[in-house]
């Protein structure tokens, strides 16, 4: 049985099979790569050095997915944020950071989040699909549009392992040597804690960063603000972790977004430490809170507490970077993402 298939959600080894299986030339598998991947098409009528019967085919038989940029939001910090629009109405929210030497992009893997953790926007009001591989693609090309993108961070609205197959197969592809090329080592999964997406990521031998949003050293709290921790709490979540860096040798980051007189006390500091402490090859980023709309009551701690917090950290031995989160002007800063409907 033929099916038709979006043309970003094939991998570079897989378009020969798949040209064979539709009658096609198989040789022509480079030519549409080189399309792809070399001239960045957007419109196979823009492929002209194949000829323009096979073009109309694979027009049908292989779409390309269109990620309509709608609006462009830009931070005085240089941070751009671009909505782009699916073809059934819906629509995410991708993140372009500049900084010297790198070109990061914040990439969305659903649209909303059902994650629902009380201090980030992307999840206030719950999740309308998943995207699949080849619009998460064609939002990455609507960031290269922009410039080179050196760095992807999968942190923008969504949890990428409740969407784990689409997500992945979409990294794959930008990493193929044969597609965009990105190096795995540039790009990084975030997830908030989706402990059975940690041994499948280890499996995939694939040497992709890996993050995980922590936010409190205990499950009392962490319950409190993070919902997925009472289907997988702090003891399983750190078990995974442990299990992941001693599978694949490589080091795991937790993210810690510091929350003026709820996670940021000095006994906190002092617990998150003894708990990173149990995963080998641990980091720990603190990101002072981005204020979000629907919830004025979570505040930004000040300069003070967040050296304190630092130092706690640091005193204990943990490798610890104190981030400053970019272009909150633009709405654009960690957990400012937020679900927007088009035309209505
Ligand atoms: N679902 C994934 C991917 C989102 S990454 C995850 O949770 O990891 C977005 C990062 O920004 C996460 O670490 C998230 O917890 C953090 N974040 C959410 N809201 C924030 C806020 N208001 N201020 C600072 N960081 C926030």
């Amino acid at each position: 049985m033929r099916c038709m298939r979006k043309a970003w959600s094939i991998l570079p080894e897989e378009w020969k099979p798949i040209l064979a299986e539709h009658g096609l030339r198989p040789f022509r598998a480079d030519q549409i790569l080189h399309a792809l991947y070399r001239e960045w098409i957007t419109d196979w009528d823009q492929a002209t050095t194949l000829p323009k019967d096979f073009r109309e085919t694979l027009k049908k038989e292989f779409p390309l997915t269109s990620a309509e940029t709608l609006d462009v939001s830009s931070s005085a910090d240089g941070t751009k944020k671009l909505l782009l629009g699916f073809d059934d109405g819906e629509a995410v929210e991708t993140v372009l950071i500049p900084a010297t030497g790198r070109f990061t992009q914040c990439i969305s893997t659903q649209v909303g989040c059902a994650m629902g953790c009380a201090f980030c926007a992307s999840g206030a009001k719950g999740v309308v699909r998943s995207l699949t591989a080849d619009e998460i693609v064609a939002e990455y090309l609507a960031g290269r549009r922009e410039g080179e993108i050196t760095n992807i961070v999968v942190m923008g609205m969504g949890e990428p392992f409740m969407n784990y197959d689409e997500t992945l197969r979409a990294l794959k592809l930008i990493n193929a040597g044969k597609g965009p090329n990105l190096g795995a080592r540039h790009i990084t999964l975030s997830t908030c804690g989706v402990v059975p997406g940690f041994a499948r990521l280890a499996s995939e031998g694939m040497q992709f960063e890996l993050s995980v949003s922590l936010h409190a050293p205990n499950d009392e709290l962490r319950s409190q603000l993070m919902p997925v921790n009472r289907r997988w709490p702090i003891d399983e979540l750190l078990e995974a972790c442990a299990d992941y860096t001693r599978a694949t040798k490589r080091i795991i980051t937790f993210e810690y977004t510091v929350i003026k007189g709820v996670n940021d006390s000095r006994a906190c500091a002092e617990e998150l430490a003894r708990q990173v402490k149990r995963v080998p090859m641990a980091k720990v980023n603190l990101i002072p809170l981005s204020p979000v709309s629907h919830r004025p009551d979570f505040k930004t701690p000040d300069e003070q507490t967040l050296m304190m917090f630092l130092d706690v950290l640091m005193k204990n031995r943990v490798q610890t970077m104190l981030r400053r989160s970019r272009g909150k002007d633009a709405d654009a800063a960690c957990g400012q993402l937020r679900l927007r409907r088009i035309g209505g």
